[in-house]
């Protein structure tokens, strides 16, 4: 299920919603501003989440929670105004949230857990607890967050998912249970998965205060206290879930060059280490070609720095798209790296080849003028030596392919 519906009448605030999605949301959505235009989009559409507006014009009091609900269609609702009373009986109803319409902000915060629930209908999320019931109820808020729930009575089997699916995206954990408990099962989780990488909550109850601390000093995320109110569990969870990713999107960012989004320099070298010692350990073939694209100080000087900056972008795209195998790094200004491994070096030099002939045939359409551009390569296969003096035979195969007149590939 990949749409949003997103009922409220004001259109004022469908403007800022709609803005905000722009720039927040990942998938598409639809807006009703009436009860009955959401009867009729729910009849030809599949949602997977409604966010809905309490006051519409033909049914003031909410009544469209109920025909959202009597659909399967998970709920969060926008409301101006909520006392307890009205908050119990929206949560026992069975909608997901409520959020309050305050300011730009709370719109804001609806659309990012949409995005969020949007996101989770691919993650699959392993909950480990011997006790069926504690079990079924944490499974089924987890559904109720749109996750691929695993149930799993034991920390053995916990790990042995955990091994076997690489694709697990949380795990939540009791402590005591047969064969392995939950300390010893995330123990042996964090051998191999950091807490960057891969989130786990431990539950603890009440009774035991020394087991939180614990579980986080062994590894866990974060810990929930049980029994646990709906709310302040989907909120830890979509939580500890949004850590991981920030640290991965700061990790990408590091590793990643502003311009072009090709891998830095940073990041080759640490994989180029890995590779080389590789390559070196198992006597098979590596292979590095250093680019450097051919009077590039001409393309900037005739067309300017933002069409040489355009020029570099393209050309970017088509390395990526090309060595979609292999790493592509931007070396320096205009200048670009490849590193293949495991190929023969007769394939590699092929490959190679085509993509210095595909530059050269290419026209690159910038700002309304066509720009053509060529590049020089270096390329070497030793393995015997330093990354570093591997990088400079390179270096100086580039400098031979660029005085024997350019637009060439030169080996060392
Ligand atoms: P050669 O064929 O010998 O490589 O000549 P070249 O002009 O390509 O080489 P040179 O090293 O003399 O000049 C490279 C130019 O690339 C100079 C620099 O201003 C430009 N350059 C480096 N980084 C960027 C960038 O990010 N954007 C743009 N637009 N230009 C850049
Ligand atoms: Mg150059
Ligand atoms: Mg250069």
């Amino acid at each position: 299920m990949s749409k949003l519906l997103i009922i409220e009448d004001s259109m004022l605030i469908q403007k800022v919603i709609k803005h905000i999605a722009s720039i927040e949301l990942h998938c598409e959505f639809d807006f009703a501003a009436t009860m009955k235009e959401a009867v009729d989009l729910i009849k030809n559409n599949d949602y997977f989440l409604a966010l809905a507006d309490l006051n519409l014009p033909d049914a003031p009091h909410g009544e469209v929670v109920d025909v959202l609900l009597y659909a399967n269609i998970s709920t969060i609702v926008l409301t101006g105004s909520m006392n307890d009373k009205r908050r119990d009986e929206m949560l026992t109803m069975g909608v997901l949230d409520y959020i309050y319409k305050e300011n730009r902000d709370s719109y804001s915060t609806a659309i990012k857990l949409a995005n969020q629930l949007y996101i989770n209908q691919t993650l699959k999320v392993v909950v480990a607890d011997d006790s069926t019931m504690l079990r079924n109820y944490i499974s089924n808020q987890l559904r109720k967050l749109l996750y691929q729930v695993i149930e799993v009575s034991d920390g053995k089997q916990a790990l042995e998912v955990i091994t076997r699916v690489d694709d697990i995206a949380l795990l939540i954990t009791d402590y005591n249970m047969p064969n392995m408990n939950g300390i010893e099962l995330i123990r042996a989780i964090r051998q191999t998965k950091t807490r960057d990488e891969f989130p786990i909550i431990g539950l603890s109850s009440s009774s035991d205060m020394t087991l939180s601390a614990r579980f986080i000093k062994h590894g866990a995320n974060d810990f929930l206290v049980t029994p646990f109110l709906q709310e302040e569990f989907q909120w830890r969870i979509l939580k500890a879930m949004e850590q991981i990713s920030l640290i991965k999107k700061i990790k990408e960012a590091a590793n990643r060059d502003y311009l072009t989004k090709l891998y830095n320099r940073r990041y080759f070298f640490h994989t180029a280490e890995k590779l080389l010692t590789q390559a070196q350990r198992e006597h098979s073939e590596l292979v590095i070609a250093l680019l450097d694209i051919d009077y590039f100080k001409k393309i900037n000087d005739n067309y300017g720095h933002d069409a040489g900056d355009a020029v570099l972008v393209k050309l970017s795209t088509m390395l990526n798209d090309t060595f979609s195998k292999f790493t592509v790094a931007r070396y320096g200004g205009e200048e670009f790296i490849v590193i293949m491994a495991g190929m023969t070096p007769a394939f590699c030099l092929k490959f190679i080849e085509r993509f210095k002939a595909m530059v050269e045939e290419s026209v690159f359409e910038i700002a309304g003028q066509t720009i053509k551009i060529t590049v020089s390569v270096g390329v070497t296969n030793n393995t015997e030596l330093k990354l570093i003096e591997i990088i400079n035979e390179a270096d100086v195969a580039l400098y031979k392919a660029k005085q024997q007149g350019r637009n060439r590939v030169v080996c060392s």
